[in-house]
This record gives C-alpha cells, sequence and structure tokens, in this order.
C-alpha cells in the first residue's frame, strides 16, 4: 500500500467533510484486525475508500474487501483512490444501496464493518449474521451518535435513527451467540465477536 497517497486522500476527505473514520476508533480496529488475520472483509458505506484502504494492511495473503456505496460520485472517487493507493486487486467497490446489495451476497466474512445509514443497522446486523464466518467479527461504527443513544434524548429529527441505534445495540448484546463490547472510542463503537 502507498502510506504517502493514503495520508493524501484522508486530508482530501477531512477538508471535504466526509466521515471518516476517527483515527481513536480506527486504532482500535486495526489491533483487533492484527490479532485475527481476516481474508474476507465485508464493509457497508465505503465513501471515498478510506477506511477499506487502511484495512488492506491486516489481509492474508490472497484476501479481499468487498465495500458497498450507494453515492456514484464517491464510487467513482473510492476506485480513483484505490488505484493511487495501489491496493485496487484487494479491494471490490459495489455500487448500490446496500439494502438491496446485502441480500444478494452470499458470504461467508471474516469481517464485517457496518458504517453506513444509522436507521438500517438492524437491517445491516441481520444480514451481516447471515454471512458472518465462525469465530467472525462485527464493528459497527457511530453506534452512540453523538450521545444521543445513550440520553434520554428523543426529540431530535434523527429520532428514527437513535431507535434504531437503540434497537441494533440491544439485538447485539441479546444475541447469545456473540460477545460484543460497545466503546466510547470516536462517535461509539460496538464490537461483537461470534463465538464459534
Ligand atoms: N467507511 C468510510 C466512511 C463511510 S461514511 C470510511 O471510514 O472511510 C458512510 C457512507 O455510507 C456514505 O458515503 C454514504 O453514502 C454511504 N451509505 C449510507 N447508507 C448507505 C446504504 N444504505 N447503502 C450504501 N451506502 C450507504
Ligand atoms: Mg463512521
Amino acid at each position: 500500500m502507498n502510506k504517502i497517497e493514503l495520508a493524501k486522500i484522508k486530508q482530501k476527505a477531512l477538508e471535504a467533510h466526509i466521515p471518516i473514520i476517527m483515527d481513536d476508533t480506527l486504532a482500535v480496529i486495526k489491533e483487533e484486525l492484527t490479532k485475527s488475520k481476516p481474508s474476507k472483509i465485508l464493509e457497508i458505506g465505503t465513501a471515498v475508500g478510506y477506511s477499506a484502504i487502511c484495512f488492506t494492511e491486516f489481509l492474508t495473503d490472497g484476501g479481499s474487501i468487498d465495500t458497498i456505496e450507494r453515492e456514484a460520485d464517491r464510487v467513482i472517487e473510492a476506485r480513483e483512490n484505490i488505484i493511487k493507493a495501489e491496493v485496487q486487486d484487494k479491494i471490490n467497490i459495489i455500487e448500490g444501496d446496500a439494502v438491496e446489495i446485502l441480500p444478494t451476497l452470499p458470504g461467508e466474512y471474516d469481517v464485517v464493518f457496518i458504517d453506513a445509514s444509522k436507521g438500517k443497522y438492524p437491517f445491516f446486523l441481520k444480514e451481516s449474521l447471515r454471512m458472518l464466518a465462525p469465530k467472525g467479527i462485527i464493528f459497527a461504527d457511530n453506534v452512540l451518535y453523538k450521545g444521543y443513544v445513550l440520553s434520554d434524548y428523543n426529540k431530535h429529527k434523527q429520532r428514527t435513527a437513535v431507535r434504531n441505534l437503540r434497537e441494533f445495540l440491544s439485538e447485539l448484546q441479546s444475541n447469545e451467540m456473540l460477545e460484543t463490547k460497545v466503546l466510547e472510542v470516536g462517535d461509539g463503537l460496538a464490537i461483537a465477536k461470534k463465538k464459534n
């Protein structure tokens, strides 16, 4: 991977206010990926490819990442970025709405990173669980949504997102197949490990 290009991609995304993964969140995921050495990763929410490019470093030889993005402009930029970062052979960008794409994917995935529309997290979870390999890990970003999720705040225009994030977290925490932690890094990161 070309780290100089990666730094430029990050800088440009930050300047354009694209909500790329925060450094502290990325650090936690990197630590987990170092231990788990995934071969297949699924990402829901590519944006301009920054997080996917970062994850390529932790793939086993011959491993790959499928990543889904619905905004056409972002798909174009992500395709350019993976070439600049020299990881185009490791990342497959799928253009479309994850709500439609996910049911068409067969799996399995060792890691799923959920980082797209918060109102859809319960659906993304259902599809992720269907495709998750034994001992697989689900990471979900933005699960605390600026603190709204753990507060009694419910008058916000984003209340559907908050309600769905709460439902998502309670499904994760009540699922006996999973060992789940919710960390207050970045905008909230859930890590759910499939026990077997
Ligand atoms: N993972 C990226 C950031 C993703 S930002 C990184 O850290 O670098 C979230 C992205 O998800 C946005 O680009 C948005 O267009 C996309 N998105 C939101 N809902 C989606 C959906 N239902 N299907 C596909 N993409 C979606
Ligand atoms: Mg995010």
